[in-house]
């Protein structure tokens, strides 16, 4: 039996993997080549430049591992550090947790500062902790920009006054895994020495590629760090630099052709815009979530997150049966509950490819089939522009789903708050009008 078959296609809205973009996947579908040949060194050279704008750098110093977030992480840690190093580090959620056990079991000290599930960072402890630490024992801030399992976003400019305010010359390391992409991230401005993302989030990439980029303090600290590494090795790829052939090892194909085209899908959307596009994303949802008289696991607006909205579901609900219908009767994919908000909260991931250009210019041709040329076009285009069409998708899943599990939702109410502030809001995209 397939379990993925379903008639139609599936609503991708778990926080990554997310969808891939149709000309994403064109890119992908080549065949092997001789990565010593001059033609992808010629790429990666292109490549490393380009995710710099992503990360919002001049000067920092990017390396595009064969790897997850998970890898990447340690890249950064192993890197910078040297066993029994003071970490301070933020316990907010589930990727928080796991990134904290990460840093103790490499045998880092960690300071945890931990907060409820639904609240972000508190920096206050860290002001006092940086404030105490006059011989500067601390060796490193760790931070998730967004803890993808409450949908709480940190405010990474604070952490970078405070560090300030303090003259402490701790490294800023920030995980971006769901932020890099989809939220404001300005890697030069804040600071940040070494910031990391995955290929399966706002880059909207199969899972596979880990991108770190590291600062020129952070190059400096890899100089003296001690922490054994042989696969993340940052010398190694430094080395490769130098020699212009940029790989120390086997790079995936594929993934570099999927990655040259996503940056272009990023630059020709601008990157600006499409911040902008995830803020009326995740406005929307909130909205929806309003409507629908339910709370958002985030407890205050300074946290909200453009790219995921955890929604708090009543006692009497069990959030993972909310998930499981979506997958059954829907085709939605919606993320479960991680940890200690197991069954207590469902996830709507809002990042990314949302909306497939081909099926919408379809769509576009279907709705047009009456009307003029250029009246065929206009109403493609606005398909096209329309980014909160493929999310309206999900809210209408997630309405249908909250009624079959007996919450009282009145139909339609989530989508029409969603509609009416998509339908204010959205703009036509500046290079096409
Ligand atoms: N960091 C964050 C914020 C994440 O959301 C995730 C995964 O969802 C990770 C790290 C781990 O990434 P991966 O599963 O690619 O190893």
């Amino acid at each position: 039996m397939d379990y993925f078959y379903g008639p139609g296609r599936n609503h991708l809205f778990v926080p990554g993997p997310v969808n891939i973009p149709e000309s994403v996947l064109r890119a992908m579908n080549r065949n092997n080549e001789d990565y010593r040949s001059p033609a992808i060194p010629a790429m990666t050279k292109t490549l490393l430049e380009d995710v710099k704008k992503i990360f919002k750098t001049t000067s920092g110093t990017p390396f595009i591992i064969p790897t997850t977030g998970t890898g990447a992480w340690e890249s950064a840690l192993t890197n910078t550090l040297s066993p029994g190093d003071r970490t301070v580090s933020f316990l907010i959620g589930q990727f928080s947790l796991l990134w904290i056990d990460q840093q103790k079991r490499l045998g880092f000290n960690v300071d945890v500062v931990e907060s409820d599930w639904g609240q972000g960072a508190n920096l206050d402890i860290l002001a006092s902790k940086l404030a105490e630490d006059t011989a500067h024992t601390i060796k490193a801030v760790c931070i998730v920009h967004n803890e993808t399992a409450t949908g709480v976003t940190n405010n990474l400019a604070k952490v970078r006054k405070i560090l300030d305010d303090y003259r402490h010359p701790a490294l800023f390391l920030v995980d971006g895994v769901s932020s890099i992409c989809a939220l404001d991230f300005r890697m030069d401005e804040w600071g940040v020495d070494v910031a990391l993302t995955g290929s399966q989030k706002a880059l909207s990439l199969p899972t596979g590629m880990g991108i770190v980029c590291a600062s020129p303090k952070a190059l400096v600290a890899s100089e003296t760090a001690k922490s054994v590494r042989v696969f993340f090795d940052w010398k190694d790829y430094l080395k490769f630099y130098k020699l212009g052939t940029f790989w120390p090892y086997t790079p995936s194909i594929q993934l570099l052709y999927g990655l040259r085209e996503a940056l272009d899908l990023l630059f020709e959307e601008g990157l600006d815009n499409v911040i902008a596009r995830h803020a009326r994303l995740g406005n929307a949802t909130r909205l929806a979530v309003e409507a629908w008289g339910l709370k958002n696991c985030t407890q205050k607006e300074e946290w909200f997150s453009d790219t995921v909205t955890a929604v708090l579901v009543p006692p009497y609900i069990d959030s993972a049966e909310i998930v499981r219908r979506g997958w059954k009767r829907y085709n939605l994919s919606l993320g479960l509950g991680l940890n200690k908000v197991a069954g207590k909260v469902f996830r709507i991931g809002h990042l990314g490819n949302l909306n497939e250009p081909f099926e919408l210019v379809i769509l576009g041709y279907e709705t047009a089939l009456e009307c003029s040329k250029t009246q065929t076009l206009r109403v493609i285009i606005a398909a096209e522009w329309s980014h909160g069409l493929q999310l309206l998708g999900c809210l209408a899943g997630v309405e249908m789903i909250l009624k079959d599990v007996g919450y009282p939702v009145k139909l339609g109410s989530g989508v029409a708050a969603a509609c009416a502030y998509l339908q204010n809001s959205t703009p036509l995209i500046a290079s096409r009008m």
